[in-house]
């Protein structure tokens, strides 16, 4: 097993850069370097079947991810996550096919973990001296990680009212964690100013071409788990757009590949009302996203006003024949909770905009009920402990003889 990298590639212009140096954004244009494999390789020696019993982990799909030396890979067991058939949930909305792929349960509680630990391997093969990041919240907790097991420093910038976890998490981790009285990009240019005053590799959303790798492979996974037939809908919550941007880049792969078909599913980008900046864009047809003033949601993963890769989620979106849509952050915490009560499925609020979703799309009959439907939990409800408060249960006194009285009064 070894990485079929060749070169990467700039989504805007074409232009072709070295992977095997440091790179961040295309050096002639500024916009998105992608990965390039030598699929033509990997066709003549990698039919889909020989997937079958390698580790479930991300790592399985190692020809198709950039790490050359299986040596440097950093790895925590994330990946391979469960496809759960969300029976009890899809008999209450009609949908005999409703999916949720459960990424709540990779390292550190969200999906953040795959792209950290490809792009953090990566980095650490490059010879990167130290990590910086600007983060919402998750991708700062998660490269905290990874970076404590590559043994490399770590640098975390996150609005000063990110999740209390995800601070906690970078203490816990040994990070240097940074509080910032403005949004995630305002964060960015912190980092950036970073990057060229302390030589820090930047680890920035589609500002380094390597965690897309590492969220790729939640493609990988769903033709995987569903016997290389993907569904006729996804439902994405979109952030920086890394996750859908990836996986539209597997499937274009997997079909090079002679894995699956021209099929593709509906690429559905959901967004919260206080933070829409994609869906705007896409409502006015345009490409690229304007910067959304005073942006406000509880799903901080979705809380991005501005992407670098706004043109790639559009393209996802219009080229799959799917859609954008907002949903209300009540209507998402109230999701939250049918997830986890249907289903058992600990939700991040970014997960519950997803079934909100779901119910838009049905009733103005976008999908139908018959549509094999998957929905992505992309983190755990636990890592925004704050916005659950306790319930206040009764208290019992177990030497009390009239206990059982009191129970259910
Ligand atoms: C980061 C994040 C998102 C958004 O992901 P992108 O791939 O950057 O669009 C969604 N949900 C959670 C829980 C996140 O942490």
């Amino acid at each position: 097993m070894q990485s079929y990298l060749t070169h990467l590639q700039c989504s805007n212009c074409g232009r072709e850069a070295d992977a095997d140096r440091p790179q961040t954004v295309c050096p002639a244009c500024g916009k998105v370097l992608f990965a390039r494999y030598d699929l033509e390789a990997i066709r003549r020696t990698l039919p889909r079947e020989a997937l079958r019993g390698r580790e479930p982990t991300l790592w399985r799909y190692r020809e198709l991810l950039p790490v050359r030396d299986p040596a440097s890979i950093v790895t925590l067991g994330e990946g391979m996550t469960p496809l759960l058939h969300a029976r009890r949930l899809g008999a209450e909305l009609g949908c005999p096919e409703l999916w949720i792929k459960e990424e709540g349960i990779n390292p550190t509680g969200s999906f953040k973990a795959r792209g950290q630990a490809v792009a953090v391997s990566r980095a650490r093969e490059l010879g990167a001296p130290a990590l910086a990041i600007p983060s919402a919240g998750n991708a700062g907790g998660a490269l905290a990680a990874y970076a404590a097991r590559a043994g490399l420093p770590a640098y975390v910038f996150m609005p000063v009212d990110a999740p209390e976890s995800n601070k906690a998490e970078c203490a816990l981790y040994g990070a240097h964690l940074f509080l910032v009285q403005g949004l995630i990009n305002d964060c960015g240019r912190l980092v950036r100013e970073g990057v060229a005053a302390h030589g820090w590799f930047d680890v920035s959303t589609l500002r380094e071409p390597y965690r897309q790798e590492g969220k790729k492979t939640m493609g990988y996974e769903l033709a995987e788990q569903l016997n290389w037939m993907l569904p006729d809908a996804l439902i994405y919550p979109t952030g920086g757009g890394t996750g859908i941007v990836g996986m539209w880049k597997a499937f274009q792969e997997m079909e090079q590949l002679g894995w699956i078909g021209p099929h593709r599913p509906k690429m559905i980008a959901v967004q919260a009302e206080g933070c829409a900046p994609i869906v705007e864009a896409y409502r006015r047809g345009q490409r690229h996203a304007d910067l959304w003033p005073d942006a406000r949601t509880v799903a901080s993963g979705m809380r991005v006003p501005v992407a670098i890769g706004d043109y790639l989620i559009v393209d996802a979106v219009r080229e799959s024949g799917g859609t954008a849509l907002t949903v209300s952050d009540d209507a998402l915490m109230a999701d939250v909770g049918v997830l986890a009560q249907t289903e058992g499925v600990s939700a991040a609020p970014e997960g519950g905009a997803t079934l909100a979703a779901l119910r838009q799309l049905l009733a103005d009959g976008t999908l139908q009920r018959d549509d094999r439907i998957v929905l992505f939990n992309t983190g755990a409800a636990w890592k925004y402990a704050e916005l659950f408060p306790s319930p206040a249960p009764q208290v019992l006194d177990p030497r009390d003889p009239q206990v059982q009285g009191r129970i259910g009064r």
